[in-house]
């Protein structure tokens, strides 16, 4: 089931496609590595619909606590993605705890997204996965000039 988002700036519906990807790489084995990806976006009379959660790649470095993506990746996957119609919109990642909380440094890397990227978007997103299969197993939020403030779901 999809899940719908209540944010500063309006709704943003994850799709089923997306929550599946997400689902894969919760941190359940004390081996799971630390997983990441872009969330790609279209928008429609709603809002915006996140469509893509794309995945580590071979390129990425994983630990328990840490994720770095490839930047040469991540370029290839917004060129591409793009001319299927989708916007880059944020990131995603995860967690090894049950409901997750943005620290410091991911407040601080999507902040820094934001104010260098070159898009049309006021408000970018940002998710983290945790290991409960509960609501509260993923935190969504929006980013902005306001800062990251956390979205309600709403069904
Ligand atoms: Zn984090």
């Amino acid at each position: 089931m999809s899940k719908r988002y209540l944010t500063a700036f309006g709704q943003v519906e994850l799709s089923d496609d997306v929550l599946d990807t997400l689902s894969r790489y919760r941190q359940i084995k004390p081996s799971s590595s630390e997983a990441g990806g872009q969330l790609f976006a279209s928008f429609d009379d709603h809002g915006m619909v996140i469509l893509r959660a794309t995945e580590p790649t071979a390129k990425s470095r994983r630990g328990r606590t840490f994720f770095w993506p490839s930047r040469y990746d991540e370029q290839k996957e917004i060129k591409a993605l793009f001319a299927e119609g989708l916007h880059y919109v944020g990131d995603w990642h995860s967690h090894p705890e049950l409901s997750p909380e943005p620290s410091l440094a991911d407040i601080d890397k999507i902040q820094g997204i934001f104010g260098s990227s070159k898009h049309d978007l006021n408000c970018m997103v940002m998710l983290i996965v945790g290991t409960s299969e509960a609501t509260d197993g993923i935190w969504f939020g929006s980013v902005s000039d306001e800062g990251v403030h956390r979205a309600t779901q709403v069904e």
